[in-house]
């Protein structure tokens, strides 16, 4: 496994990797949500490149860049394990350097939901991940279903900006007790980690209700935030039954796939979750 930090560099081990080569982008502090999607690069690619990067331009300024939890050598090593061909660990100086001016920004699907709480939050994302794809030329790369509206707005870009890459979305992978694995879980004190397993009985209850029959928006969202406002340490952000493609929220029935998401606040550590009903998002 070779560790850079250089472009350059980075671009010459690159033109020597067998393709098809797989691009997993991270922000660190690895768990087995990055790790299933490390997995499913090497099934499917020659060579993997997996990314760390802490990306200053998607977070707000009340946002926790500063404390975002970083553990460089536990994330290598647990790389190591994976058979990763290149990790690539850029400085904010290498990606942002003095003078940097160039944007890149998805219209849409970006002002709903995360868009909406977060000002300026997918303009970061969608900017680093045309960085990446430019440094790393992947023929695949591998995004969460974890954070939904993220994989499908870079699916939108790479379709809009004739990118040559394929995008994979993989499922989100749970603690047994259902909650979404996130490097932010780590903010949890033992209270507010039992308390967050709210948003998945949310998520998992509307569930069962589409399953016996249930296509009223309305009334999908209200059974979410019935639960969540039992829970004393939740404070909702937004609860969502949104059409997949638009993400714009259903009003009256479902009439094909949709997306039920949340943002919930437990104590002062801000979670997000989705399913989808009616189909897969990822593959
Ligand atoms: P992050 O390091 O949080 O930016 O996440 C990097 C990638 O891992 C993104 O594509 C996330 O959607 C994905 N990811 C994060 N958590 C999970 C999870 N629990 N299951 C599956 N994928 C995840």
């Amino acid at each position: 496994m070779i560790t850079t930090t250089n472009i350059t560099e980075l671009r010459k081990i690159r033109a020597t990797l067998p393709a098809p080569v797989g691009l997993v982008p991270t922000m660190g502090y690895l768990h087995e949500g990055h790790l299933s999607l490390v997995r499913r690069a090497s099934q499917e690619c020659r060579s993997v490149i997996v990314s760390i990067f802490v990306n200053p331009t998607q977070f707000g300024p009340n946002e926790d860049f500063a404390r975002y939890p970083r553990d460089i050598p536990q994330d290598l090593q647990l790389l190591e394990k994976e058979n990763v061909d290149v990790v690539w660990t850029p400085t904010p100086e290498i990606m942002y350097p003095s003078g940097f001016q160039t944007w890149v920004s998805v219209e849409e699907i970006t002002k709903t939901l995360e868009g909406k709480m977060r000002p300026g939050h997918f303009r970061g994302v969608t900017t680093i991940v045309s960085k990446l794809f430019n440094a790393t030329q992947p023929n695949r790369a591998y995004f969460g279903q974890k954070d939904a509206q993220q994989a499908l707005v870079i699916r939108q870009m790479t379709e809009d900006l004739n990118f040559p890459v394929e995008i994979v979305i993989c499922p989100t992978i749970r603690e047994p007790d259902g909650l979404a694995m996130s490097s932010r879980n780590v903010y949890l004190n033992p209270a507010e980690r039992k308390a967050a397993t709210v948003l998945w009985r949310a998520l998992y209850t509307a569930r069962q209700a589409y399953e016996n029959g249930e296509r009223n928006a309305k009334t999908l969202r209200e059974i979410m935030l019935d639960i969540l406002n039992k829970e004393p340490l939740a404070q909702v952000q937004y609860v969502s039954c949104a059409d997949i493609h638009t993400l714009l929220e259903w009003e009256d029935q479902i009439q094909g796939m949709a997306l039920l998401s949340m943002a919930v606040l437990i104590g002062k550590t801000r979670l997000i979750d989705n399913i989808v009903l009616g189909g897969t998002l990822s593959q």
